[in-house]
């Protein structure tokens, strides 16, 4: 089984220090399940190709493996394993290129993070669920793929196609990138069993996956098929996955909350961007503004759907932007990704044409950070003008203030709120702007819901009613 390796882009033999293997030598390592060995085809100026030759002792792979009931007798001696690129290629690529998978480069850590122009063979390739569900895997990462389906037996045209694939990538990534993709995607290419699945192995795919799995739009089988359909790990693995963007949540609450109550504040804060999410989708938007969206909180939770086809991002705030563009990784996406999304200047008090043909659109704790008098000229850019097909939009409820621990009579949660509203008079608003614009509104609370003053936030959504036909005179 032959994975090869071409960097093109001079010069090109800066693979062979990234890689920490020697042009001139052929290196072996020892696997559990066998051998690796690594050389190179060819390195000079223009072109550079390693070659990692993995070489699976069959009768190893016995002595691993042990006696499994549910196999059909002679498995553990007939099988495909030696052949093809499995999990085992992952545990190769992971001993013979440890440091270029860690991103260290001992000569020239300068390399560790520049694109290279690559290009990855891999002789056989198992696939379940064929080319399409490998175009899926390795396209949304910006790959260029090339797959060449094997039939079962030439000389048995009948028999139809195999699962097998040789294929060939292409990418302007970084080689740590390269390989913590491919770690992860051969054997979930491949879905077979071949080892014990542990917590360990959650822990493996996280650290592999830190930079591209939580934004990949088929996150959710990746980890299922990587951790062998192992319902409880894998629930372990998206939670952490889909709560990694919360952690550094902040939210204006915690200047009246105190210290004393930061993990009610961060759940608060998570569950308005949740719901909001949510509401976008039962909704069925594909294209969707976050207005006001801050420091793109809401955005990454957008991208990771792929039901959501493009999300723009808006905010009056320069600053806010820049932290943005790095949470979302703006310079690091694929070029699928990155047309997906945008962030642009501007402000919701003036119409703007750039945030008008949207299915929906969220405002989420924005109203009250802005002076009264100025509110109208929101309501009109956003429900008059922008009109999306639906706006969710969130607000605190000024009545559970009283539940804070320094509560004190006026006092707002945030020295930006302009004003806080009971939840009285947000539907009192909420429900005029519905009637202007024709909309149609519903109301839920937002967090945990105390019988006597309602929850910590409020959240409205509005639909867009459809047009009344033209009566015919
Ligand atoms: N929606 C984000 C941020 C909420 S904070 C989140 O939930 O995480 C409120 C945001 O509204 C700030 O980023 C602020 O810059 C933005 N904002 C305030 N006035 C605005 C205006 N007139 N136009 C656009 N954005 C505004």
């Amino acid at each position: 089984m032959l994975l090869t390796i071409t960097n093109r882009k001079q010069p090109a033999s800066d693979l062979s220090f990234l890689l920490h293997k020697h042009p001139a030598k052929v290196q072996s390592v020892e696997l559990s399940a066998g051998k690796a060995h690594i050389f190179y085809e060819r390195a000079d100026n223009e072109e550079c190709t390693a070659v990692l030759l993995l070489d699976i002792d069959p009768v190893g792979l016995v002595r691993n493996d042990g006696p499994n009931g549910n196999d059909f007798a002679l498995e553990q001696y007939v099988n495909d394993r030696p052949y093809v690129a499995s999990s085992f290629m992952s545990a190769a690529i992971a001993k013979a290129f440890s440091s270029a998978l860690n991103g260290r480069c001992k000569d020239k850590p300068e390399l560790v993070d520049q694109p290279l122009s690559l290009e990855i063979k891999l002789a056989v390739l198992p696939v379940r669920g064929g080319e399409e569900f490998l175009r899926r895997l390795f396209e949304p990462l910006g790959y260029e793929v090339n797959a060449t389906n094997h039939t079962l037996d030439d000389t048995f045209p009948k028999w139809g196609q195999s699962r097998y694939y040789t294929v060939i990538l292409k990418n302007e990534i970084s080689v740590q990138q390269l390989l913590s993709h491919l770690y992860v995607l051969i054997p979930v290419c491949d879905n077979d069993k071949h080892y014990w699945v542990s917590q360990h192995e959650v822990e493996k795919l996280l650290e592999k996956g830190q930079d591209w799995l939580d934004t990949h739009p088929e996150k959710e089988i990746i980890v299922r098929r990587y951790l062998k359909h192992q319902r409880s790990l894998a629930n372990k693995a998206l939670e952490v996955l889909i709560s990694k963007d919360l952690e550094d949540v902040v939210p204006e609450e915690a200047e009246l909350a105190g210290s004393e109550e930061p993990e009610k504040v961060v759940r608060i804060h998570e569950q308005r961007l949740v719901a909001a999410r949510d509401a976008l989708l039962s909704a069925g938007c594909k294209r969707v503004v976050d207005l006001g969206c801050g420091e793109g909180r809401l955005m990454k939770l957008l991208l990771a759907e792929k039901a959501f086809e493009y999300v723009l991002g808006m905010d009056v705030s320069y600053r806010c932007l820049e932290i943005a563009k790095d949470r979302l990784k703006l310079e690091r996406l694929s070029e699928k990704q990155s047309n997906r999304v945008r962030l642009i200047q501007g402000s919701l008090t003036y119409r703007d044409k750039r945030i008008e043909g949207f299915d929906g659109a969220a405002l989420v704790e924005v109203i009250e950070h802005l002076d009264r008098p100025r509110l109208a000229a929101l309501e009109r850019t956003v429900f008059e003008f922008a009109k999306p097909g639906m706006v969710v939009l969130t607000t605190p409820n000024a009545e559970y203030n009283v539940r804070f621990e320094d509560y004190e009579e006026g006092k707002m949660r945030h020295s930006d709120h302009r004003f806080e509203w009971t939840r009285k008079e947000f539907e009192t608003w909420a429900s005029g702007i519905a009637e202007r614009y024709s909309y149609e509104v519903s109301f839920s609370p937002v967090g945990e819901v105390d019988p006597e003053v309602g929850a910590l936030s409020q959240m409205a959504v509005f639909k867009l009613k459809a047009e009344k036909e033209e009566s015919l005179s």
